[in-house]
């Protein structure tokens, strides 16, 4: 007996991209102590009043099934945000609670594409991108960006792409934390209309801006209808293991991914919602400050690297990671990453990890505090000038 050609092809034959996170485990279980600054999940727990919230629930009595495109209270919370943060009109109507962003991206890919059809991905992408529309039986057609322009996506490049169904984003981007200008943004828009495709925008890092501000798809003219939005508490509200995310789109894609859940996860479990819904409605501050944290960090870490010129920070307007070009050091993100880790026990990503456009670069999470950091980029620098 064999799975089915479709599960067994989501890695694509390749690797999943995530070697120096399994091999900084390895060290750590080993007794080694290692930096890991490779996946993006906080470096503290989800505050407690969100944990009493849902044992509060839990104990009320939302331990059945809950509706499943969600609570209608939290449905139209999460419009009510939209609105205020974008000003698109937004109803309920708009807004599906779902198991985090991810199941929000296979959802919209299983919307979107019929078997076979293809879907284009801009260059660099987080690293599940391709396999999640695999994943849908569509196929990946990967669209590039350059460093040199600061990852944006560029005219030129999307007319040299094949005919798709769709268009995946990502604003701010992981992994270069770039944020797409107003100017990129029209530019995507145009090129949507033209060919007819929808626009699936992973939002998720839109509270995690430090330059420029977070322009949603929803909002460029001619965009509404045939985007949908991916949104997320996961690194907003420091929820990342609770999926709980959300798509906004229209009411008829609701309904379709209403279809979709019905016959998967049969809904998000209520007292998660309900936890949700306070995070989304009263003010503890938790979004503030977690982007605050993020902000500090960062600073700290562009402190170092302005004493420094053996590696660069690209891009990095957003986000929660710094991604750095090391092509100085004549080496690829992969043997950087992995050398890094050998000889001095920090575990960062290779931007190899998450397609071609980041090659030479290495993607630093920044989910320790100001102190470790400052000592890793030090470490990385000192390390990038030994090795040139
Ligand atoms: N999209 C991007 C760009 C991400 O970086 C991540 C997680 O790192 C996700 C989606 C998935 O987030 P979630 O935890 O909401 O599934």
């Amino acid at each position: 007996m064999r799975p089915s050609d479709r599960i067994a092809g989501i890695n694509g034959g390749g690797s999943d991209g995530w070697e120096v996170l399994y091999q900084a485990r390895d060290l750590r279980r080993a007794g080694d102590q290692v930096l890991d600054l490779t996946i993006g999940d906080h470096d503290w727990t989800t505050p407690d009043v969100l944990i009493d919230a849902m044992t509060a629930s839990a104990r009320k009595g939302q331990t059945g099934y809950a509706p499943i495109t969600g609570y209608d209270a939290l449905r139209s919370a999460i419009a009510e945000r939209v609105v205020k943060r974008t000003g698109v009109p937004t109803g309920l109507q708009n807004v599906i609670v779902i198991q985090g962003g991810q199941a929000g991206l296979f959802a919209s890919m299983m919307a979107t594409l019929d078997p076979g059809d293809r879907a284009l991905v801009m260059d660099p992408y987080y690293a599940t991108y391709p396999g999640t529309i695999r994943a849908a039986s569509g196929i990946p057609e990967i669209v590039p960006t350059r460093a040199e322009a600061g990852f944006q996506p560029q005219a030129a490049d999307l007319a040299a792409a094949a005919p798709a169904k769709s268009i995946l984003i990502n604003s701010p981007n992981n992994p270069s934390g770039s944020c797409y200008t107003p100017e990129t943004m029209a530019t995507l828009a145009r090129f949507a209309i033209e060919r007819d495709m929808w626009v699936i925008s992973d939002e998720v890092y839109e509270g995690q801006v430090w330059n420029g501000t977070h322009l949603t798809a929803r909002a460029i003219p001619g965009l509404r209808d045939r985007t949908l939005v991916i949104g997320s508490l996961s690194k907003s509200h420091v929820m990342t293991g609770w999926r709980l995310g959300w798509i906004v789109g229209p009411p008829d894609m609701i309904s379709a991914f209403c279809d979709l859940a019905t016959n998967t996860t049969y809904g998000v479990p209520g007292f998660i919602q309900d936890a949700a819904l306070t995070a989304l409605t009263e003010d503890h501050g938790i979004e503030d400050e977690t982007a605050a944290k993020y902000r500090t960090r960062r600073r700290a870490t562009f402190d170092v690297l302005a004493g420094q010129n053996s590696v660069q920070a690209a891009a990095s307007d957003g986000g929660m990671y710094v991604m750095l070009d090391i092509r100085s050091t004549g080496l690829s993100g992969q043997s950087f990453a992995q050398a890094l880790l050998a000889k001095h026990r920090v575990a960062v990503m290779p931007g190899e990890s998450f397609g071609t456009a980041c090659a030479g670069h290495v993607r630093v999470a920044l989910t320790r505090p100001a102190n470790e950091l400052t000592q890793a980029i030090t470490t990385i620098s000192k390390f990038a000038e030994e090795t040139r």
